[in-house]
Order: structure tokens, then C-alpha cells, then sequence
């Protein structure tokens, strides 16, 4: 008989061997600054309400598998134009897979550019699409020339664009995004997973274009344990993709806190004005530091540069904080580090351990 592991071998999908799963670190007892989550929890008096409404939830029953109150609250904090809808996604995560399961005809493309989020590469290979990336220039801009060229020439069925990017937190100028979605024949997904900290969004725009999703998740707005994330277009993409929607993929907690702290949204974003105020302080600050290159960011994260930057990594762990460390990844990231945005204390602590670490 052979053995669990030459079996798996054997049967698994050539793709699936030489994947590598993402790597999440274990954080526990760190000041965790590497996932870009929102560092506050909500007010005392809310969390007493969540907390009755948690111990009342029917837990014994399969959620509304529409999750149709959540979804009005959804459509009421964001402004949608007339005839768009909402496609709910246990993470957007979950999106980005039915989105390349929905469009991977055989030999269809999925294009996005390089450095960005790396679950695009990595859903398109586990769906078995094809993928193909051009890289951002040197300072992490778009390429337009080369992304229009490529898009000519390989006709992509589906095109991600981070809006503002990850890893690098720069917001690419909407009229390159425009000139995109333009020459695209394919859909064109402008992923909004930092829309809370960024200047611009393209909701407002989805009603000119028929070849437009705005993907976006309440990860980053502190509502990482949940899970939830959506889709917003016209009804006529999102009729279709709903077919691929597992039935019950937001569960009930999620379904009744997010729902709960949607009601109280100004108090999400008053946080992520904190955030933004806090960022302009420490991209000031690692500004100052003469070893460090800092990179723009309209993100609640920011990209830099030092020299060795797996040692600068490994000195701040030692030292108590866990940033991401970005060198060994894509290329174009040499020697990059990416940090969250913490609380006022915590990014004080991380900019005094790296500067020791630095030293
Ligand atoms: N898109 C981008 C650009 C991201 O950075 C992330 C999270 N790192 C996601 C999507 C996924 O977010 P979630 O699955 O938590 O909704």
C-alpha cells in the first residue's frame, strides 16, 4: 500500500504540488503590525449590545442565505448609483476565487500587474487559469503603455487592479485605471480593499461602464474576524456570479455583528481617520531616518526600503513587533518591509525598534 503522502502525490494536481500555501505567522504576544487590520475595538457599549444580540442569535439554524438585512445596511452606507447591487463574499478572498471560476473559459487570461495582492496569481493557479502580470516601473506607478499593449495583445478575460495597491499603498491615477477598464473587452475588477483610507473610489463610475466591478471588504475597516467582503456592480454580472455563491457563505455572527456595526459605521470610519492622521505621522517619521526609503501610501499600511531588511525584520521581532517582510518575495520588493498602522503607541514602539535595529 502506498503511503498518504505518494498517493497525494499522485493524484493531486501538478499546480497544487507546487503551490506554496500563504504564510501566516504566528503572532501571538507580538504588537502585531503586519496584516493591515484596524488596531481598536468598538466602544464599551456597543460591544455590551453585540454581545446580547451574539447570545440571542440562532446559532441551531443555517443563516439567511441572502443575508438580505445586511445587504440593505451595505447598500445604505455606500451610496450605490440606481440598478447596482451587492454580491456578499466570506472575504473578498472568496471573490476573487468565483470571479476566476465564473470567467476561466478554457485558455481565458487573468491579468494583473506586479507587485500587487498575491492571491491573484494564486487563485488564478489553484482555478487553473491563466495568469499573466506586467510589472509596475520602478517606483511602483503603472505601466500604462505596457499594460494597454498587454491587454491588446492577450485580450484578458478578467483584470484585477488594487485601488489603492497592495504591498506597495500607492493609489494609481484614476484616468490610468479608466484608460484600462476602456481598452479592456474583458471585466475589470478594481479591488477597494483600502477604500477607507484612500482619496477616491470608482462606485460612483460603475454605472458608465459595463466591463466594471468594485470589490471591497470590511478587513481593513475592523472587521478582519468576520469575513465579509462584496462585490458591487450592475445586477446583470452580479445575477450571474451569484450562481457560484455557496448558499450559506456568511455565516450567522457575521451576518448579525457586521449588520450591528454598519448601524454605527461613523464610528468605524472615525477610526480610520485615526488611522490616517497616524500615518501621515509615521511616514513622517521614517521619512527622517536616513536608511529608510519610505514609500506614498493611501492605505492603512506603509511600503520602505532598507538595506538587509531580513535582519531589520528579524531585529524588530526580537524587539517585540511583527511587521511583513517583503524581501524574498517578488523581486521588484528586494529588501522592502511593510508595516500597519497601529495605534499612536504602537507605531511609536515599532519606529524605536527600528531604529535600534537599523543601528
Ligand atoms: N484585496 C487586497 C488588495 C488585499 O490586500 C486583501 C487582504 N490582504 C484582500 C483583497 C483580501 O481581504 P479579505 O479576504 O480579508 O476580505
Amino acid at each position: 500500500m502506498s503511503s498518504a503522502s505518494s498517493l497525494a502525490s499522485k493524484l493531486l494536481r501538478r499546480e497544487i504540488l507546487d503551490l506554496h500555501a500563504y504564510h501566516v505567522p504566528d503572532s501571538a504576544g507580538y504588537i502585531k503590525l503586519d496584516a493591515m487590520e484596524n488596531p481598536y475595538s468598538v466602544p464599551p457599549a456597543l460591544r455590551g449590545e453585540i454581545a446580547h444580540m451574539v447570545a440571542a442569535a440562532a446559532i441551531n439554524r443555517y443563516p439567511d442565505p441572502a443575508a438580505a438585512s445586511l445587504k440593505e445596511k451595505i447598500r445604505g452606507v455606500l451610496g450605490l448609483p440606481d440598478g447596482m447591487e451587492v454580491l456578499l463574499g466570506n472575504g473578498s478572498d472568496e471573490l476573487i476565487q468565483l470571479l476566476a471560476m465564473a470567467l476561466n473559459k478554457p485558455g481565458a487570461t487573468l491579468l494583473g500587474v506586479e507587485p500587487s495582492f498575491v492571491m491573484y496569481r494564486m487563485i488564478a493557479t489553484f482555478t487553473g487559469m491563466r495568469y499573466l502580470s506586467v510589472p509596475l516601473t520602478e517606483d511602483f506607478s503603472l505601466d500604462l503603455p505596457a499594460t494597454l499593449a498587454a491587454i491588446r495583445r492577450e485580450q484578458p478575460a478578467l483584470i484585477f487592479l488594487a485601488y489603492p495597491n497592495n504591498p506597495t499603498g500607492n493609489l494609481f491615477p484614476a484616468d490610468d485605471v479608466l484608460q484600462i477598464i476602456e481598452a479592456a473587452q474583458g471585466l475589470v475588477v478594481v479591488d477597494e480593499a483600502y477604500y477607507a483610507f484612500a482619496a477616491d473610489s470608482f462606485i460612483p463610475r460603475l454605472a458608465r461602464y459595463p466591463n466594471l466591478l468594485v470589490m471591497r471588504t470590511f478587513s481593513k475597516l475592523g472587521m478582519a474576524g468576520l469575513r465579509l467582503g462584496f462585490l458591487a456592480g450592475s445586477a446583470a454580472w452580479l445575477e450571474q456570479l451569484e450562481k457560484l455563491r455557496l448558499p450559506y457563505n456568511v455565516g450567522v455572527l457575521p451576518q448579525l455583528v457586521a449588520g450591528k456595526l454598519l448601524e454605527h459605521h461613523e464610528v468605524l470610519l472615525r477610526q480610520a481617520e485615526q488611522i490616517k492622521r497616524d500615518r501621515a505621522t509615521l511616514y513622517r517619521q521614517l521619512s527622517e531616518i536616513a536608511a529608510v526609503r519610505v514609500y506614498p501610501s493611501e492605505a492603512n499600511f506603509l511600503l520602505f526600503r532598507v538595506a538587509n531588511a531580513t535582519e531589520v525584520f528579524d531585529g524588530l521581532k526580537q524587539r517585540g513587533v511583527l511587521i511583513k517582510n517583503l524581501n524574498n518575495g517578488h523581486p521588484m520588493l528586494h529588501d522592502c518591509l511593510r508595516v500597519t498602522v497601529g495605534t499612536p503607541e504602537e507605531n511609536a514602539k515599532f519606529v524605536a525598534a527600528l531604529k535600534e535595529s537599523i543601528s
